[in-house]
């Protein structure tokens, strides 16, 4: 059989190197920037719609590049919060991304808040206990254009939905990395990824804006820490104490607690804004009343927001949520310490929203992956 190789995603080049490779075969500085704001601020799907650019070069850029290194092979939707897109890779992996919508106060779903949840890998080599993304480990890296893609890809299907007044801002208010797989373990795609989420000629999407989820990869947060990104940090703790943490979450054990906190005070008071801390209720692993005090001196030193998540049943999975007044019990102990703390009233639990969850079932149902 013939093989041929894929075509680099486009999303994967920036302003400046695009431009040196247009350099390259003659034509002008701002035919990058043209290219770019066909990309990324009237975010057409074709090279045939780049009207202004010559013929020759439509073609060239056709023949290097790939416009739709994602595309989409299903959506499924929870009622109006929840879009889970499912999306085939060049190799055929496939990744996941979701759209969250959160109502405003009084101005009905139409105007909702939108927040979109990123991939990063195929799967996951940190195979914590609770999650499906890790259950069949990493199977590589996203690159930076399909970091980008995902982003392209919301876009496009909320464009479909509803058209846009301002057509060059883009059609979310938030992005979490949040989706399958570590982001900090593919740390230099992801970077580049939000560069050009962030740039002028990309979407121009504030960093302030963007959060990054972490299972608590300590030289990353301490490296990320130290470019003074602005970018919002999330640990996913799920333990307050390293003896509950690391029978849930084994990179616990690589980078306990006593390395994870003082890292993530560390990035909190660089960056000078709340860090969030992730934390599953699971019935009986770690929702009882100890942990709950235990979190909430982590919480009080760091300064953090917590985040509560009901734990969402993977198939095959032994784990339980706790009932509502398990849950409200937790809640309570925080708020009674002074936390900041939310509780996460799932969104998309019927549409398997957790992450990596679409993708598991799929693959092993084997319809649409092979569609
Ligand atoms: N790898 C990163 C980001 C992806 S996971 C991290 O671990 O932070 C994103 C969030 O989903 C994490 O907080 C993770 O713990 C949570 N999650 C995974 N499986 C879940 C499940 N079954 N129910 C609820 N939350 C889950
Ligand atoms: Fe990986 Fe995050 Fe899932 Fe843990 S929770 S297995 S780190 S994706």
């Amino acid at each position: 059989m013939k093989f041929t190789p894929q075509k680099k995603p486009i999303h994967g080049e920036t302003l400046e190197s695009l431009t040196t490779r247009l350099a390259e075969i003659g034509e002008k500085p701002f035919r990058a920037r043209q290219v770019m704001e066909w990309l990324y601020k009237k975010r057409v799907g074709s090279w045939e719609e780049m009207s202004n650019l010559s013929k020759t070069l439509r073609q060239w850029l056709e023949a290097e590049f790939d416009l739709n290194p994602a595309p989409l092979v299903l959506t499924k939707r929870a009622g109006d919060v929840t879009d889970k897109l499912l999306l085939k890779l060049g190799d055929g992996a496939l990744i996941e991304t979701v759209i969250i919508r959160a109502p405003q106060e009084g101005v009905g779903l139409t105007h909702s808040r939108k927040t979109v949840c990123l991939s990063t890998q195929v799967g996951c080599a940190y195979g914590c206990k609770f999650c499906a993304s890790g259950l069949e480990g990493w199977k590589r890296n996203l690159s930076t254009g399909e970091i980008v893609a995902q982003l392209l890809q919301v876009c496009h299907l909320e464009d479909e939905r509803t058209p846009r007044a301002r057509p060059e801002i883009p059609s979310f208010d938030n992005i979490v990395v949040m989706g399958m797989g570590e982001p900090l373990a593919n740390y230099d795609n992801l970077m580049a990824a939000l560069a050009i989420a962030n740039a002028e000629w990309g979407l121009h999407f504030g960093a302030r804006r963007i959060t990054v989820s972490t299972s608590g990869l300590v030289p990353q947060i301490r490296k990320l820490a130290e470019t003074g990104a602005q970018f919002r940090l999330a640990i996913s703790l799920h333990g307050a104490s390293n003896e509950v943490r690391e029978q849930i979450m084994p990179v616990n054990r690589k980078w306990p607690l006593e390395e994870l906190l003082p890292a993530a005070g560390e990035f909190s008071r660089r960056h000078g804004r709340m860090l969030t801390l992730e934390y599953i209720l699971i019935e009986e692993i770690n929702d009882n009343l100890d942990q709950a005090e235990k979190l909430v001196e982590i919480a009080r030193d760091l300064h953090a927001h917590v985040n509560l998540i009901p734990y969402n049943t993977v198939e095959g999975l032994p784990w339980k949520r706790p009932g509502i007044p398990r849950q409200n019990r937790f809640l309570q102990i925080l708020r009674d310490g002074g936390i900041s703390v939310t509780i996460r009233r799932e969104k998309g639990h019927d549409i398997n929203a957790a992450c990596g969850q679409l993708r598991l079932q799929t693959e092993k149902s084997g319809l649409p992956a092979t569609a």
